[in-house]
């Protein structure tokens, strides 16, 4: 298949932000207003994150431009910016998502978390527009539901309007402060210098065709080659789960390419490389029937962009965060199964040598790193003998504990958004060191990574 333009792919657009600016508001305002106007089958929820096909996007900024041309298919919006895969610092190459959303509070302006994520989209070079969100808090704010952002402005009070150009003024001082210059997107006459900024409202929907509609089009005037579908597969391992009756599933990002039902796949395990065949492609059913609680739609193929289900044998010890590949007809197995193992390999190098440390535990590659890298920071300093990703299993305590007779301290598990199995737990009781110790505090990452021993031994 040649790359060409007129082949584009759906743009992936990650929403980031500050904990309570309306992330997740923002995404249910989009898929809530087009639910209750019956827009059967137009949007699917998939996991973690939300499909948005390009009919009903031009049908959601018709009033803003009536004759918008959208190249691209749709929109893959994640809604889970909390997923350490995306915020995964070290991720191969480009990473998941083409555009992010960087949400901030009219009413707070830059805090923590906005900043953290700015310092991620830097350092990543990713394209992002802000959402200004909660217009409408603004004092004596005159509603007006849906409405492109210049429409609702003009139906304003001069107080409305002038308490909003203050606020939006501090907002972007604050964002030179962080060496980022911004700009009201209507007003933007360097787009690609300066920053786009876009008002929205995720409660009334002001600002929201303004958001959309830029995203598309921003995406496909920077991102065209980037865009372009191919056939190689770009696929990312969000989530592993254990799920009753139909062993592991993986929940996946397939951001290029096409899946088969019946692919031979390898994905990187915490024990190496797992070669399976995919049994079923899952996404769940649209939006009208997604309260019919595990139910799913099988497909026979699926193409990019997509969240995707992935139903395999063996998938039980895959690691989230890391890549998906195929084998194709002409393809060396060893050679991929050596490839999907690299990310894996550059946390195992960071393990100490001298077989006295800590072990650690992370839900996610990404977290992992994170954590050792903030083990081996100077200030911390705390060496580390044994990784692992998943649950605490009894042998990960076995492991552990052996370490007591060492070096009594650094017997600890330092366990990061992970479940702990009854029984390892059970046996850590039995080896003394039986408390949950006082968290010392929680340290927070440029990829706002909170880490939080939630269980050390
Ligand atoms: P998140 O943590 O960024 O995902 O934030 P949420 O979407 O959970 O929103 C946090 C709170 O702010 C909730 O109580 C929302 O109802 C409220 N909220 C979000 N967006 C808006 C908005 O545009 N206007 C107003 N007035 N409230 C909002
Ligand atoms: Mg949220």
């Amino acid at each position: 298949l040649k790359r060409s333009e007129d082949n584009l792919r759906s743009p992936i657009c990650c929403i980031m932000g500050h904990v309570d600016t309306g992330k997740t508001k923002l995404l249910d305002c989009i898929r809530g207003t087009n639910v209750q106007e019956g827009e059967a089958g137009g949007i699917t929820q998939q996991i973690g994150a939300t499909y948005f096909p390009a009919e009903n996007i031009r049908e959601r900024t018709r009033e803003l431009k009536a004759d918008a041309k959208l190249r691209v298919p749709g929109l893959l919006v994640i809604d889970t910016p909390g997923h350490e895969s995306f915020t995964n610092l070290r991720s191969r190459g480009s990473g998941l998502c083409d555009i992010a959303v960087l949400v901030v509070d009219i009413m707070h302006g830059l805090e923590r978390h906005t900043i953290e994520s700015l310092n991620l989209l830097k350092m990543r070079n990713t394209e992002f527009i802000v959402a200004l969100n909660k217009v409408d808090r603004l004092f004596g704010w005159n509603t007006c539901k849906n409405k492109p952002i210049v429409k609702a402005m003009k139906k304003q009070s001069n107080d409305v309007r002038n308490e909003f150009k203050r606020r939006v003024t501090q907002i972007i001082t604050q964002f030179k402060e962080q060496g980022l210059n911004t700009e009201l997107y209507y007003k933007n006459k360097e787009m690609g210098e300066i920053f786009n900024i876009v008002p929205t409202s995720a409660i009334s929907g002001e600002g929201i065709p303004d958001l959309l509609l830029l995203l598309v089009k921003w995406t496909e005037k920077t991102l065209v080659e980037k865009l372009m579908f191919t056939n190689e597969i770009q696929c990312t391992v969000l989530e592993v789960k254990a799920i009753e009756g139909q062993g592991t599933i993986i929940d996946v990002v397939l951001a290029n390419g096409v899946l088969h039902e019946g692919d031979q796949i390898v994905v990187c395990g915490t024990q190496g490389p797992i070669v399976t065949t995919i049994r079923a492609l899952l996404t769940p059913h649209p939006m009208r029937e997604l309260r019919i609680k595990g139910s799913y739609l099988h497909h026979k193929e699926l193409k990019a962009a997509q969240g995707v289900k992935i139903n395999a044998q063996g998938l039980d010890h895959a690691v989230a965060g890391t890549g998906l590949y195929v084998v194709g007809p002409d393809d060396d197995v060893e050679d991929i199964k050596e490839a999907t193992m690299q990310d894996m390999k550059s946390v195992m190098s960071r393990i100490d040598k001298s077989g006295a440390g800590v072990c650690v535990q992370a839900s996610t590659l990404g977290s992992l790193e994170a954590l050792l890298e903030f083990l081996k920071s100077p200030a911390v300093n705390i060496p580390v003998i044994g990784i692992n990703i998943g649950p605490v299993h009894k042998s990960d305590v076995r492991r552990a504990c052996a370490m007591l007779e060492r070096k009594k301290e650094y017997g600890t598990i330092l366990a990061f958004d992970v479940k702990v199995t009854p029984e390892a737990r059970e046996l850590a009781k039995e080896n003394g060191e039986d408390k949950k110790r006082e968290t010392s505090g929680e340290a927070v990452f440029p990829c706002r990574l909170k880490i939080m021993p939630d269980c050390v031994f």
